[in-house]
C-alpha cells in the first residue's frame, strides 16, 4: 500500500535509493575486475540417483570472494551480471574452468559423467553465443554430452522465438538442457512443450515444504508425475534429510542434489569426497 510520505520522508527514500545505485555500480566494478583478475572460483555439488546412490553428475556454482565484502552470493552477483552484461563474462569464465576440471577429472581416472552449468537466459541473447561454446568444447576435446545447462530465468521470456531457436541449436549440437528450479518463478507448463528439456528439476521450496505441508508434497508429486508421462527425467534439489531423499526415491524421483548428500564444494575437495565410498547414500 502506498503511504502519503512528508518531505523528509522521501528525501529519507531518495538517499536510499541513491545508496541503492551506488552500491549496484560499486559491486559492478568490482565484479569486472574480479574476472578480470581471476578472483572467481567454482564449487562442485554431487547430484546422485535416489535409488542406486550413484554418482549422476556434478552442479558447478560460480563463486566469489570478494577481499573486503566477504563472500557474495551468487543470487547478489549474478543479478549484478544480468544488469550490466557482465554475465557474458561470467559464463565464459565458467564454462572455461569447467571444461578444464572435465579434463584433470579425466586425467586422473575419475570420470564424472556431466558437469551442469547455470545458464542465465541473457547469455542467449548474444547471436554467436552457441557456436562460441561448440568451439569451446571442441577445443577442450570434451564430449558436449558431458555438458548440461541449467536454465534459470529470473525474469519473463522477452524473446521467447529467439530464445527458443538458440536453445534448440544448444540440444541440437549435444548438450543436455534442465530446467531449474520448476515450479517456482517464471517457468510454466508451457514452456515444458516447447522447450528441447529432458530434465525438471523441482525448485527446493516444494522440497524443503514437502516435510511440512500437504500441498508441497503433492506438488512434487504431481511434478514427478507429469515428467513421467512426458518421459522427462525428475531431480529434486535441496534435499537436506534422509526423510526426504527416501519420500522422493518412493514416489519415483531420479535424482537427489541437497546438504544430505553433500554441500557444494572445490575440485579439491570434491576429489577426497569421491575417495573413501563412492556409494555414501547406497542402500
Ligand atoms: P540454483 O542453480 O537453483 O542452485 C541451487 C542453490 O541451492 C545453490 O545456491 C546451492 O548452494 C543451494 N543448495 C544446494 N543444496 C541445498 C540444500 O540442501 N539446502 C539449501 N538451503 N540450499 C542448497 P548458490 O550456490 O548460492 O546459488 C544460488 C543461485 O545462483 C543458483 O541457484 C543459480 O541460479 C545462481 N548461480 C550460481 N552459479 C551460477 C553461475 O555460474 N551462472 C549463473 N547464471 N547463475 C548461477
Ligand atoms: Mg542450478
Ligand atoms: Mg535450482
Ligand atoms: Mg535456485
Amino acid at each position: 500500500a502506498v503511504k502519503e510520505t512528508g518531505k523528509a520522508d522521501f528525501r529519507f527514500y531518495e538517499e536510499g535509493m541513491h545508496e541503492q545505485a551506488r552500491e549496484r555500480l560499486a559491486l559492478t566494478v568490482e565484479l569486472r575486475e574480479a574476472l578480470q583478475r581471476g578472483e572467481l572460483s567454482v564449487e562442485y555439488q554431487p547430484k546422485r540417483n535416489l535409488r542406486s546412490g550413484a554418482l549422476a553428475g556434478v552442479e558447478a556454482l560460480a563463486r566469489w570472494h570478494h577481499p573486503t565484502r566477504g563472500d557474495v552470493p551468487p543470487t547478489v552477483f549474478v543479478a549484478v551480471a544480468e544488469r550490466s552484461g557482465l554475465i557474458h563474462a561470467l559464463g565464459e569464465y565458467m564454462l572455461h574452468s569447467v571444461l578444464q576440471q572435465v579434463c584433470d577429472w579425466d586425467a586422473v581416472g575419475t570420470r564424472v559423467d556431466y558437469v551442469a552449468i547455470n545458464l542465465s537466459m541473457h547469455e542467449l541473447s548474444r547471436p554467436a553465443f552457441v557456436d562460441t561454446l561448440h568451439r569451446a568444447v571442441k577445443s577442450f576435446g570434451v564430449d558436449p554430452m558431458r555438458i548440461r545447462f541449467e536454465l534459470t530465468e529470473s525474469s519473463a521470456m522477452r524473446q521467447p522465438e529467439e530464445t527458443l531457436r538458440q536453445l534448440r541449436k544448444l540440444r541440437s549440437h549435444g548438450f543436455a538442457l534442465l530446467i531449474d528450479d520448476f515450479g517456482a518463478g517464471y517457468w510454466n507448463l508451457g514452456h515444458l512443450r516447447e522447450l528441447p528439456v529432458g530434465t525438471i528439476k523441482i525448485d527446493q521450496s516444494f522440497v524443503r515444504g514437502s516435510a511440512y505441508n500437504l500441498a508441497d508434497r503433492e506438488i512434487t508429486e504431481a511434478i514427478v508425475g507429469l515428467a513421467k508421462k512426458l518421459n522427462m527425467e525428475t531431480i529434486a534439489e535441496g534435499v537436506e534429510t534422509e526423510a526426504q531423499a527416501d519420500w522422493l526415491r518412493d514416489m519415483g524421483c531420479d535424482i537427489g542434489q541437497g546438504y544430505f548428500f553433500a554441500r557444494p564444494m572445490t575440485a579439491d575437495a570434491f576429489l577426497q569426497y569421491l575417495k573413501p565410498s563412492m556409494t555414501a547414500y547406497a542402500h
